[in-house]
């Protein structure tokens, strides 16, 4: 196996977007192609790589609206949550080989109903898209979905070994990427005791980010 992993600038709101590949193998993945999918296919194709898929983390318009661009350019087939209607229905358990690679696809909704959390095990490398950021986690919209993700960032934490790296959806924290020890040691939403606090760190983060001067 040679890994090929890319964390692509696409534009909107910081976005986040991924080339997964095995070199050897000639084929990868486009997580998230958003705004600029021609730049994903151009760093494929730069390197003698067929996309086989393109994968989304959720289905909010800022992950997908690259979509249909991609898979025009490259015959690829779309791989995600069954509620988004994909091609390749991705489960919870999910395995999806890339050559060598091997992507397992967890469901962690919470933030969105379709989320996956996307980890290439042989590297472990973790693809969190807008469950867990660096140094915050994923907008909630009411405690119902916060209480959800809460359990989706147990799990999380539970399935991914300290060594993980952690690539999100969103350039959103001090750095672009981390690791799941750094963030479970210094993400304040991660270092919760128990829901109740979760869901009081939520309710007053603005108030939490002011005090400790944080962006
Ligand atoms: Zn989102």
């Amino acid at each position: 196996m040679d890994l090929v992993f890319e964390q692509i600038r696409a534009g909107g709101d910081r976005n986040f977007g991924y080339l997964l590949g095995d070199r050897n193998a000639r084929e990868a993945v486009l997580i998230d192609p958003s705004y600029s999918p021609e730049v994903f296919v151009e760093r494929a194709r730069e390197q003698g790589l067929q996309v086989t898929h393109v994968i989304n983390t959720h289905g909010h318009p800022d992950h997908v609206n690259g979509n249909d661009q991609a898979l025009a350019m490259t015959g690829a087939r779309l791989a995600a949550h069954p509620l988004l209607r994909p091609e390749l229905l991705l489960e919870d358990g999910t395995e999806i080989a890339i050559g060598t690679l091997r992507l397992a696809c967890y469901h962690v909704p919470g933030h969105a109903p379709d989320h996956l959390l996307l980890h290439e095990r042989t590297a472990d490398i973790a693809m969190t898209g807008d469950l867990l950021f660096v140094g915050k986690v994923g907008g909630t919209g009411n405690d119902a979905d916060a209480r959800v993700e809460w359990d989706s960032l147990g799990r999380l934490m539970a399935l991914l070994p300290d060594v993980t790296t952690v690539w999100p959806g969103h350039d959103y924290g001090v750095r672009p990427s981390s690791t799941m020890a750094l963030e479970q040691r210094t993400n304040p939403f991660l270092r919760c005791a128990d829901l109740d606090a979760f869901l009081h760190l939520k309710a007053t983060w603005a108030a939490f980010k002011k005090e400790r001067g944080l962006k």
